[in-house]
């Protein structure tokens, strides 16, 4: 059993206090249970580590936390029980002085008060175990402090308890609050304003730069009395939250008990873009419109009035609040360089570029502080290009603009029900080019032709046709069928990509392993294939892969087929083969079929499915080949296979919304989700031996 108390005796006999500037022990102070007080310390000694001081009976009791906090409750953190502190040390910074007992820099790393949750209060300390709810700047809610089995008295652990503020992995840290101003409530001002726009995008390291989505101005709160989104606008009194269930439910999810978002309401038109007239029809109760808010400025956060606070530091403390969702939604920001998000802005047809500087505090009214960035207006953008393109029966009027590629039959109807032509289609993959060029480089791929739309005739076709310019790159793999080696197209830029487009292509059939190394993978797959059974079970069978996954601490990307069902895609360091990649997926396949074999079937015979999701683990195979994301599929929705944060897998997702004219927005929006499988391979071996141990639980 520890001891309650580590004698401040220590603290003193471990310090020369002629040469630390650290405090000495004065008196100590009579505590009772209220307003007790923390410190964190980041402690930059010879190894970085946090000291985490609560105060108990008139001294800091202390922990030393080596990996520092994370908010996700999986995440137990060792933290070891030092000496006490004397209380004096709640307001300490300094540089302890080579040589002596902690030599480095001490800084305050988040301060506040604190309570016991758990019943016995200070006497779980000696009990080995500590709950405690922290009300920090940084740190907020549950934390639990477990004494470990068998580490001796001093090895603890210590988690985030799962409350409203518990996150997920990979979530945004959160910022740097030190300079919020405490302040039980808040009063609203008027909102912050560009104090002039200009013409011509610029870039300057102090500066960040977001899009400007076109809306409502509103601000989004909560405090004791309740939630609120109201638009900024002199005499708003009504209260949006009542006509937009979706925004409600995720704004209840927002990880603070009081807050003051500054955000823009938005909705949806036809081509998946924010216009006036879709919020208007929104407000109106037209539910068809999708609304959404993007939320870019955090001005006050629980007792702390965020106005003072670096706008950087502003916006990672309001990133780190948003779960991830569909509803609402952060507005990121590139550093530095407007004119790259300029052109990026131009091209999706949005509205316009706010230049911050990334320092500014948040103040009222104009403010020089921030430009708005005017770039080529919605309407003239949309008859250029993207607009354009994607119209609906003006179709063909898309040409492509490259010399090398002779394009035909750009009026030809592919959609008859919307009305998309090829040149539409040619139109969607040049803008999504960068994208989508990733996972086709170095592969070879097989096409699957559909000449006349996707009513018409379809074939597949694996070897390159004999008319292909000498420009394209091919490869000879030797087929067993054919007796000789057979000549494989490698779509390795935006040109190939759109020859092969211009060829019938719709989508793009690309293997898993690159020449050079056709043997290897670089993913494995597994692809949930529904046939008759309804989506919601593919997103439960997701969702059980998922969870072994996260067991097993193995990366993994979501996104759409773009038909009915879901991939995911396990990114894998170079050397694996076929057959491990496939005995690795069988071996998830197996388990979940294993726990969930009302709704989940390996059975490849359609008959004997019955309903079930069928777990394919057998494209792992070379030769065999997964669409990669952002491909439009060959159906008649002209739906994309489309990555999807994990998050996202939610009962009322709908592959449908993926389509050919949404997702560019959406990408232009959020970036690429499916980067991690082409970033994070990852060693098989131990994954599969965690996978073993896994299933013998
Ligand atoms: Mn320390």
């Amino acid at each position: 059993m520890p001891e309650s108390r580590k004698s401040i005796e220590e603290y003193r006999a471990k310090r020369d206090f002629r040469k630390t500037p650290e405090p000495a022990p004065e008196v100590q102070r009579e505590t009772g249970l209220e307003d007790l007080q923390f410190v964190v310390h980041r402690h930059d000694a010879t190894r970085l580590h946090y000291d985490l001081r609560l105060e108990m009976e008139g001294v800091l009791r202390s922990w030393a936390v080596p990996k520092g906090f994370s908010y996700n409750p999986e995440d137990k953190r060792l933290a070891v029980r030092t000496e006490d502190h004397p209380f004096e040390y709640l307001t300490f910074e300094g540089v302890i002085p080579k040589g002596e007992y902690g030599a480095g820099t001490m800084t305050i790393w988040d301060r506040g008060t604190y309570r016991f949750v758990n019943r016995d209060g200070i006497e779980g300390v000696s009990a080995g175990k500590l709950e405690i709810e922290l009300r920090g700047r940084r740190l907020r809610g549950e934390w639990h402090l477990v004494l470990t089995k068998g580490g001796g008295s001093d090895e603890w652990l210590l988690f985030k308890a799962r409350d409203l503020y518990a996150r997920g992995a990979d979530q945004a840290a959160g910022g740097d609050l030190r300079l919020a101003l405490p302040s039980e409530t808040f009063g609203i001002i008027p909102p912050m304003k560009p104090g002039r726009k200009v013409r011509k995008a610029f870039s300057d390291p102090d500066w960040i730069f977001e899009m400007i989505f076109e809306g409502l101005r509103c601000r989004l709160t909560r405090d004791p009395s309740g939630l609120e989104l109201r638009s900024t606008s002199v005499g708003a009194d009504q209260n949006l939250l009542a006509k937009l269930p979706e925004i409600t439910k995720e704004a209840g999810k927002l990880r603070a008990q009081q807050f003051w978002i500054d955000c823009v309401l938005i909705a949806l038109d036809e081509t998946g873009r924010p216009s006036r007239e879709a919020l208007a029809d929104r407000l109106r109760g037209d539910t068809a419109r999708i609304a959404q808010l993007y939320a870019f400025d955090l001005v006050h956060y629980e007792e702390f009035d965020l106005t003072p606070v670096p706008l950087i530091e502003r916006k990672a403390q309001l990133a780190s609040l948003i779960p991830p969702g569909r509803a609402i939604l952060f507005v990121d920001h590139v550093p530095g360089s407007g004119e790259g998000l300029a052109r990026v802005v131009q091209q999706s047809g949005l509205h316009g570029v706010m230049a911050k500087r990334a320092a500014s505090a948040y103040t009222s009214g104009r403010s020089e502080d921030w430009i708005e960035i005017e770039v080529e207006t919605h309407e003239s953008a949309r008859k250029k290009d993207l607009g354009s393109t994607l119209a609906p029966s003006e179709g063909g009027e898309y040409a492509p603009s490259d010399a090398r590629v002779k394009f035909t039959n750009l009026k030809k109807v592919y959609w008859p029900d919307q009305g998309y032509t090829k040149g539409d289609l040619l139109g969607y993959y040049e803008q999504v080019a960068d994208f989508i060029l990733p996972y086709l480089i170095g592969r070879p791929s097989h096409l699957l032709r559909y000449p006349d739309g996707v009513e018409g005739k379809s074939f597949y076709q694996h070897e390159a046709p004999k008319h292909l310019p000498a420009w394209f790159e091919t490869i000879e793999i030797p087929s067993e069928s054919k007796g000789r080696p057979v000549p494989h197209m490698i779509c390795n830029d935006r040109t190939s990509l759109l020859y092969l487009i211009n060829l019938g292509s719709i989508d793009l059939h690309p293997w898993m392993s690159r020449k050079g190394s056709l043997d290897s993978p670089d993913w494995a797959v597994l692809d949930l294939d529904p046939k008759d059974a309804p989506f919601r079970d593919v997103i439960r069978v997701a969702r059980a892969i998922k969870k072994i996954l996260d067991a097993i601490g193995v990366v993994s990307c979501l996104k759409t087929s773009g038909k009915s069902g879901l991939h995911i895609f396990i990114p894998l360091q170079p050397g694996y083969d076929y057959d491990q990649s496939r005995m690795f997926c069988e071996g998830i396949a197996r388990v979940v079929v294993r726990d969930h074999g009302d709704f989940a079937t390996v059975e490849r015979a359609t008959q004997n499915r019955k309903s079930r999701v069928y777990v394919d683990y057998m494209q792992n195979r070379r030769g065999q080949t997964v669409v990669p994301p952002y491909v439009v599929r060959p159906v008649p929705e002209a739906t994309v296979s489309t990555p999807l944060h994990w998050e996202e897998l939610d009962f009322d997702l709908d592959p449908r919304d993926f389509h050919m004219r949404s997702v560019l927005p959406r990408l232009s929006r959020g970036g690429d989700l499916f980067r991690p499988a082409l970033d994070q391979g990852q060693d098989l071996l131990p994954a599969i031996a965690r996978l073993q141990e896994y299933l013998s639980r």
